[in-house]
Order: C-alpha cells, then structure tokens, then sequence
C-alpha cells in the first residue's frame, strides 16, 4: 500500500492563563502534526515534538524520500529517513521529524491490517496503564499556593495515582512547594518533580538531601543533560529514584545516558526520538540495561495514544506475579490543541486507562478545529514553540 502524500500542519493557539517553570514561560502552544495519505485514500496521524515550524521544514524535506514507498515497511522508510539526515542531525529536529513521520506510518498500518498497533508491536503485554499527572506550573497569580493546592485536590478526585511537578525555582522556593503539595497530596498520590535541568550537580544534591525524607517518586532531569557524571553522582548520592532523557535522541542518546548509569527511569519521547519504530529499539536496550522507561510527552492524544500503546508492549523486567502498572506521562495543563484536535479512544478510570482496540492509534483528527488552529503561515500567534 503506497503512501501518495505527506501534509505538515502547524497548529497554534495563545493561552488563556499563561505559565512558567524553571526555563521559561508558555503563552501558547504550538504543535506540528502531519498527516500520510495512501493510495486508497486511508489516512494516518503523526506529532513530532519540539519547535513546530522546523519540524514542518523537516518533514518538508524528507517528503520525497517517503512518497511512493510500501507504509507497511515502516524500518525500510525509517532508515531512508535515518541515512538521509544522519550527516547534519544525529541529534534533535530531523529526529523530531522522522519521529512525525513514522507515527502516522504506524497509524496507517494499522488501518490497512485492521489492528491496533499495540498489537503490530507485538502485543499487549500491559493491559492496564498508570497514567500520572503533570502540572503544577507556575503563574504570577498572588493565589497561587491555593491554586495549586485545588490542583492537588482535582487531581485527587480524577483519581490519579501519581503526579510531577515543576521544582527548579532555587532551594528556598522549591522546599516551600514541594511541602505544599506533599501536605495536600498525603500518602496515596505519588509526587516526582522535575527541575528541567536548572541545577548543578551540588545543588541539585542539596535538594535531594532536603527531600528524601517525603518519599518523593522519583527527581527529573535534576542537572544539564550532558552532565552524565553528575547524574551518575547524583544517583550514588541519593535515594530518591534518578529520571531523565526527554533531551536524548535515537538509541544512541539513550546508549550514553545507559553507558554512563546515569538514570534510574529513561524517558525518551516518542514524537523526537525516532517515532515508534525506533522506540522499540530504544526499549529493547533499555531492558538489556535493566533500566524503566516512562515515556516523555507533551503533546496531543497523537502523541499519548501513541505512548499508550508503546507501554502496553513494554516487557516485564524484571517479572513478578505483583507488580506496579507502568506510567506515561498525561500533560493536564491548559492546551485547547490537545483537547479539541483529536477524538480519541482513551478513558482515565480511576487513575488507569486501557489500551484502545480501534485499529492504528485510535485516533482521528477533528477537520474544523484544525483548519481553525493551523497557521503554516496563515494567522499570527504569540506562540513561541509547543
Ligand atoms: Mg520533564
């Protein structure tokens, strides 16, 4: 079955409430989505994650390479895309294009054979997922204690069992809400926090020391992402669980981040490190290291329908008659293009989600709203990047 065409879409939309954490603010979200088209007219979605517009330029560029190709042979297009780029980006958008691609490849897969593309994976081996919530951003409101003190609480009520939040603000700031919303949270809502790799290696130990009394799920990309010895120290060091690689690319990223024993958790995205094809790959030595993954994502229900399914084919290692669900990240911070975009087939019920049965992704995107939200050079935004 020949994909016959390949259409980019920058979608945008200015936030309501605009928010902040330890890099900089939001005051929009901006996401590229493409969408492949074959032969027959069957259709698959895709997301890549990052700066929408080169994403756009990126799939603009691989275009010629993929059209006319079998969408059933997902590794051979891959390693097109792969070779093509490889002698100017090892490393970042290319990837995030590639991943884009590859996405809407498998969606259309498993439209052709009728069949979720949990089970073009290979299977469900994970019938039942722990989705975990992330928010807790930053604003300038002068409530904002209280306002992410009713957070806790929604969150709670949805029935999550998990949640991250934002820490990277300076020791002094960061202590004072991290109490706050373990006080508010108590026992049954796991708290991780995530700095965005705002400290060293000595502070962000200092913060761990501060913290390790609270239990806390696990630190998120505590120093610069290059930092692999800080990591590797940072782990030694502590007892809170070590997360990182929302910045690592391919499996070659995650090999060093691997290499280095600098995570106790790898959270590659799906939509930048090489799209599903690729995620098995990265899955596949992640468990030959005996590490977790929790995939990274901060997109639409593209890009969450996609690491739903990618969970569900996560091995068990090690395996045991009583153990935890595995997680993937649900971003519940304000974004109307993950809301209204794209109907999918996903429910959080009491804090777990099953796999969809519907054939690809289960996914299909909502032609209004996309004419209303996509700009490729059409309507103005504040949007910086998704
Ligand atoms: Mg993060």
């Amino acid at each position: 079955m020949k994909i016959v065409d390949i259409i980019p879409y920058v979608i945008a939309q200015d936030l309501e409430k605009p928010f902040y954490f330890s890099q900089w603010d939001y005051k929009a979200r901006k996401i590229c989505l493409v969408k492949i088209i074959l032969e027959d007219g069957t259709y698959g979605w895709g997301e890549g994650y990052g700066p929408a517009d080169m994403i756009e330029t990126g799939i603009n560029f691989l275009k010629p390479f993929v059209i006319g190709e079998n969408v059933l042979e997902n590794e051979k297009i891959w390693q097109n895309m792969y070779l093509r780029t490889l002698d100017f980006g090892r490393s970042g958008i290319f990837n995030a294009a590639i991943s884009a691609i590859d996405v809407g490849i498998w969606d259309c897969k498993g439209k052709v054979l009728n069949q979720p593309v949990s089970v073009l994976l290979g299977g469900v081996k994970n019938e039942i997922i722990h989705p975990y919530a992330t928010g807790f951003y930053f604003t300038d409101s002068p409530t904002l204690d209280e306002d992410l003190r009713k957070e806790a609480q929604f969150y709670k009520k949805e029935g999550f069992k998990a949640a991250k939040m934002k820490v990277g603000l300076g020791l002094e700031k960061d202590l004072h809400y991290v109490h706050l919303l373990k006080e508010e949270l108590g026992d049954d809502v796991r708290l991780m926090i995530d700095s965005n790799h705002a400290y060293n290696y000595r502070e962000a130990l200092e913060l761990c020391q501060k913290l390790e009394h609270l239990n806390i799920g696990w630190f998120e990309e505590p120093v610069h992402p290059e930092d692999y010895n800080g990591y590797a120290k940072l782990r030694e060091n502590t007892s809170i669980p070590i997360a990182g690689g929302e910045c690592e690319y391919l499996k070659h990223g995650f090999k060093r981040l691997f290499d280095a024993d600098a995570v106790d958790i790898a959270q590659p995205d799906l939509c930048a490190t090489g799209g599903l094809t690729e995620m098995k790959r990265i899955a596949t030595l992640a468990s030959s290291y005996h590490k977790d993954i929790v995939p990274h994502s901060w997109g639409t229900w593209i890009a969450i329908s996609a690491a739903v399914h990618f969970v569900s084919n996560l091995d068990q290692n090690p395996g045991r008659m009583f153990r935890n669900a595995p997680m993937i990240e649900l971003d519940r911070t304000e974004n109307p293009l993950r809301d209204d975009v794209v109907s999918h087939a996903i429910k959080v019920e009491n804090g777990e989600i099953k796999v969809p049965q519907l054939p690809g992704l289960g996914i299909d995107v909502n032609q209004n709203y996309l004419e209303k939200y996509a700009i490729n050079n059409r309507r103005e935004t504040a949007a910086v990047w998704s």
